[in-house]
């Protein structure tokens, strides 16, 4: 039963963020926090789980369940929290680096396996915690500190990956259109299944390509063309278009069963609340002896 009492204020904490003023960080924040009061779900059913970046210290600013991981880890203790409770709205909050870098190996095998989760990724194509290096999707000939003379590889397509890997839910937002995005991290975490929200985010301070300006010279909304979100050939067809436009919206959704409503053990009942009385490990720790 949804809570039509609550407001942003019993989700967020005591403390203040520290990001640098301008930081598209903050227009996150406020979209996850609507985004959960809008849907009414109790800050005790929620539990977010933070990587390493600039975003990362958001674990501090949320008034719900947070854990703050290691780096590139958020995926894998998300899907362990969803499979020992999945009455719990579980959100995986990753950065460009630590979700498509140090955690691309999760990335891909999360989307394979349609576990009910919400990836939110912090996308300001660098490093910037560490001041600014370059992040896997960054352009080729991107000018960093770690990239002097322009990157020399191909950037990492985090939509299209999602897709070919079989993600159940794809989409786009940008960090200073906070209604839009507010309403597509609605419909990430109401989706039943895995759900990548790639967030076009801006940092101020040491990306100076790609500003908030820049990205609303190219940025165009889904919903206001004839995109049909359950047409699998044309979201791969939208992810792969690498031009001078940037799509936000929902890209792709489908239903298929969830990891958790295959898993016999859990199907009935989530794991923490069955009875560990009758369980017998006898036979198990025998084969240690
Ligand atoms: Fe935000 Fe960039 Fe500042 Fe980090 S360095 S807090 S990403 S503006």
């Amino acid at each position: 039963m949804p809570d039509n009492t609550l407001t942003t204020q019993e989700y967020t904490s005591s403390y203040k963020p520290t990001w640098c003023p301008g930081c598209g960080n903050f227009g996150i924040n406020a979209a996850v926090k609507n985004a959960l009061v809008g849907l009414g779900i109790p800050t005790h059913q929620v539990v977010m789980i933070f990587g390493i970046g600039c975003f990362g210290n958001g674990s501090n600013f949320y008034a719900n369940y947070v854990f703050h991981g290691i780096h590139g880890r958020t995926l894998p203790v998300a899907s362990g929290i969803k499979l020992a409770n999945h009455e719990l709205t579980v959100i995986a909050d990753a950065g460009d680096g630590d979700g498509y870098g140090e955690g691309g190996n999760h990335f891909i095998h999360t989307c394979r396996s349609n576990i009910d989760l919400t990836f939110i990724v912090h996308d300001n194509r660098m490093y910037s915690l560490t001041q600014g290096q370059l992040s896997p999707t960054a352009p080729k000939g991107f000018l960093t500190k770690s990239t002097p003379f322009g990157s020399l590889e191909t950037p990492f397509n985090p939509l299209a990956v999602a897709l070919i890997n079989g993600a159940t839910f794809v989409a786009q937002g940008f960090s200073s259109d906070i209604p839009h995005l507010t309403e597509l991290i609605k419909k990430a975490i109401s989706h039943r299944g895995f759900a990548l929200l790639n967030i076009l985010q801006v940092c101020v301070t040491f990306n100076k390509v790609n500003t908030e300006q820049w990205y609303k010279e190219r940025i165009y909304k889904l919903e206001t063309t004839q995109h049909d979100i359950k047409n699998y050939g044309q979201a791969l067809t939208v992810a792969l278009k690498q031009d001078d436009k940037l799509p936000i919206g929902v890209l792709y959704q489908i239903e298929r069963p969830t990891y958790e409503d295959q898993l016999p053990q859990i199907k009935e009942q989530p794991l923490i609340k069955q009875k560990i009385d009758n369980v017998d490990i006898s036979k198990s720790l025998e084969e240690y002896k």
